[in-house]
């Protein structure tokens, strides 16, 4: 599916073809002489590069017919820049602040020109390196408790909630790679399926394991079935953003709509992955013991920070199709949505864990792996940074239901590590 005039931005190409836009003069200048494009080259699916000048920076990132890190023999559609521009404005309005600003978007060209956050980097590296961010648990605690509530049957009325539904349920080609990668593929010899030769035990443990198997489709049936709210559907710490000070999220061209805990259990389980990995990159052995501690804090904080935000919405914003107020405070109910507010996020809380679940096996057996893990060159120490991951992993899908709160989870988290 090509639209029509597309064509691949280059870094010789930028200036001439984005000089006529005034969204982008206004922070480049006119002068197209002095602009320097260089090529981002980190991204898996597209085409992002940093655009500057005298006068200012900007980002600019399009999508290509097939996804960057494979080549052209795996076709992706060009209308996923139009699904992620469409998430970027609903999450800058539901979280203010926290994604980057949009200067442009050209849907036949599928490219977005946005906000060049400096001097951020990618949090996953930041996790490598063993450094700490203050703030950072809050910030993506509200962000979720934000876009989560705000973008749900909570918050939005029935022609906006289903016009909403429509608009992102074209992004099927994403979601069935995230269908497919997240919670199918590890469970079988998939053709794209790599893992540390170390692990071949656990694997074949793991693919006959029919418990396991069956609670994954059990939260493939909710992902595909689910449609709660908004999610970012690609919320893992290569799409946050850090400086000392400051949180952001990028890329969310997965948008779907999908149950809450996918979003949030994605997160943490990247948090757990990288707590295990740490041995890893420990300057010497035991370096890193402080750090795993800190990771786990952000852990229980992020999802603590999301319960208190996703409750002060729930009391001070619950204006949409569910649990009106009509039925409850309006009669001096508090009680009855108390009582509603705890048994949805005991269902949220099940939902986390089980998506936190295939997250972490999935990265570690099939096709997208996370760099924790990949960076470890010893091959055995970097099997039984990974087996950790899959145990907890399995654990989690399976046992979903019976883990109290997340301090228990926590406390299962440090015994396998
Ligand atoms: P992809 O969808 O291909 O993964 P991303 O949106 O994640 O693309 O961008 C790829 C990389 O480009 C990011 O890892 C980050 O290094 C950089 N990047 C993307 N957006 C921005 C931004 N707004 N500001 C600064 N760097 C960015
Ligand atoms: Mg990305
Ligand atoms: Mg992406
Ligand atoms: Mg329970």
């Amino acid at each position: 599916e090509q639209s029509s005039g597309y064509e691949p931005l280059t870094v010789e190409t930028i200036p001439a073809r984005l000089g006529g836009i005034s969204a982008v003069t206004d922070h480049l200048g006119t002068d197209i002489s002095t602009w320097v494009a260089d090529e981002v080259g980190d991204g898996n699916l597209n085409l992002v590069f940093i655009v500057k000048s005298p006068a200012g920076a900007v980002i600019v990132k399009q999508a290509l017919p097939y996804v960057r890190l494979v080549g052209d023999s795996w076709p992706l559609p060009l209308k996923r820049a139009f699904f992620e521009y469409h998430a970027l404005i609903r999450q800058e309005e539901r979280a203010p602040g926290l994604v980057p600003k949009i200067y442009h978007f050209d849907e036949d060209q599928a490219l977005i020109v946005m906000q060049f956050l400096t001097p951020h980097i990618i949090l996953r590296h930041s996790l490598m390196a063993g450094k700490k961010h203050d703030g950072l648990a809050g910030v993506m605690g509200r962000f979720l408790g934000q876009t989560m509530f705000r973008g749900s049957d909570l918050s939005m009325d029935t022609a906006k909630r289903k016009a909403d539904l429509a608009l992102f349920a074209d992004n099927a080609e994403l979601c069935d790679i995230t269908e497919n990668l997240v919670f199918s593929d590890p469970y079988f010899e998939a053709e794209l399926n790599h893992h540390t030769p170390g692990l071949d035990d656990l694997v074949g443990r793991l693919r006959a394991d029919i418990d396991l198997k069956v609670a994954a489709q059990d939260m493939k049936a909710k992902f595909a079935n689910n449609a709660e709210t908004m999610l970012h559907g690609d919320l893992h710490t290569g799409s946050i953003m850090v400086t000392d000070t400051e949180t952001m999220v990028i890329d969310p061209e997965f948008v779907t709509y999908g149950p809450m805990g996918f979003d949030i259990g994605m997160l943490l389980a990247n948090f757990f992955m990288a707590y295990y990995a740490q041995p890893g990159h420990a300057e010497s052995e035991g370096a890193r013991a402080d750090y795993q501690e800190w990771i786990l804090g952000v852990i229980s904080d992020i999802w603590r920070g999301f319960c208190d935000e996703f409750s002060h919405l729930w009391r001070t914003e619950r204006n949409g199709i569910l649990y009106q107020a009509t039925l409850f405070e309006d009669q001096g109910d508090y009680l009855a949505s108390e009582q509603a507010l705890a048994a949805r996020l005991q269902h949220i809380f099940e939902d986390t864990l089980g998506f936190a679940g295939v997250e972490m096996i999935r990265r570690t057996l099939s096709l997208a792996h996370i760099a924790e893990n990949d960076t470890i060159e010893d091959e055995a120490l970097r099997a039984d940074c990974e087996g950790r991951g899959l145990r907890l992993g399995r654990s989690l899908t399976v046992n979903r239901a019976v883990f109290a709160d997340l301090d228990s989870v926590i406390s299962q988290a440090r015994m396998i590590g």
